[in-house]
């Protein structure tokens, strides 16, 4: 891994540690070498569907931070399928009394207040979907990792795979080939990716880098 990427990283190993999210450390390493390596990036924005409490924003948003680039990420914050009452990621801390419901923003922006990353991330508080509808640049970098239900994954997939630019990078969280160890949706998005000209850069754990090749 380049040095003063580790470097950054490290400086911000506690806040990583403290913050709740579904990301393990060297998925999470692997994923902020996987921007740093990307040819496309700064020159077209990076994109992260699913931000959460900002665990992988971290990661993503120091790489950006270091190359000069912009991160865009993009969440409803209201929560995904999976982290409702009553679903096995639920956290009933985070329900917003007033609403009745999730509410993940206040944590997600106090992460990156804390990484000093609000230079170099731009928070999207949107269905990704819609705010695909309004976005009519290129991509040099898309991460998915949102909602992990069929339509959510595949809406995903085709509202902004077709913004990434040849060369660009598309990492995928979450693939399992076994269905015993994990939703269908990621590893389907996988297997298209083979099929839409993407090649596979690396794997760390459920984490799939892919390159598109060809159009
Ligand atoms: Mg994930």
């Amino acid at each position: 891994m380049n040095i003063s990427l580790e470097r950054a990283l490290k400086a911000h190993d506690r806040l990583i540690s403290s913050t709740p999210g579904f990301m393990p450390k060297e998925e999470g390493l692997a994923l902020a070498e996987s921007l740093y390596k990307c040819e496309k990036f700064p020159q077209f924005p990076a994109i992260e569907i699913g931000s959460y409490q900002g665990l992988s924003t971290i990661y993503l948003g120091s790489c950006a931070k270091m190359k000069g680039g912009v991160l865009i990420t993009i969440d409803h914050h209201r929560g995904s399928e999976e982290n409702q009452f009553g679903w096995d990621y639920h956290d009933p801390n985070l329900i917003d009394p007033v609403a009745g419901k999730m509410d993940t923003l206040t944590h997600f922006r106090r992460t990156i207040d804390l990484a000093d990353l609000t230079g170099s991330v731009v928070t999207v508080i949107s269905d990704s979907q819609l705010f695909a509808k309004s976005f009519g640049g290129q991509i040099g970098f898309l991460f998915i990792d949102g909602g992990h239900g069929s339509n959510p994954a595949h809406s995903d997939y085709n509202a902004w795979v077709p913004k990434l630019v040849l060369g660009g990078t598309f990492a995928i969280h979450d693939v399992f080939e076994d269905p015993e160890k994990g939703g269908r949706p990621p590893y389907e998005l996988y297997l298209r990716s083979l099929e839409d000209g993407f090649i596979e850069a690396a794997t760390l754990g459920s984490l799939k880098i892919m390159t598109k090749v060809s159009k």
